[in-house]
């Protein structure tokens, strides 16, 4: 074996380990429904506990504000839709 043999050897070793850590990479790469969800998908599904007036009440409690900007007493189960700040009324 002379040196060329061992050069060519070795070339093909490297790029047979560069191809192979390419095709790991692609072949193990998350896809589909168990990949990490992203955008707005999963925050949309929370609530947000805070204060927030409650008009059947009249002032303020917790409340669980909803993803589609209404919110839910937790004194008395009142839904609020009416996202205007309280005190703009009085
Ligand atoms: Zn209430």
């Amino acid at each position: 074996m002379n040196e060329w043999t061992t050069a060519v050897g070795a070339l093909v070793l490297v790029l047979s380990l560069g191809i192979g850590a390419l095709l790991s990479r692609a072949y193990f790469a998350p896809v589909g429904a168990h990949r990490a969800q992203r955008g707005l998908s999963w925050p949309q599904a929370l609530e947000v506990n805070d204060l927030g007036y409650c008009p059947a009440e009249g002032r303020t409690t917790l409340h669980a504000f909803h993803a589609d900007g209404s919110r839910t007493c937790w004194t008395c189960r009142t839904i609020t839709t009416d996202t205007t700040p309280p005190g703009g009324t009085e």
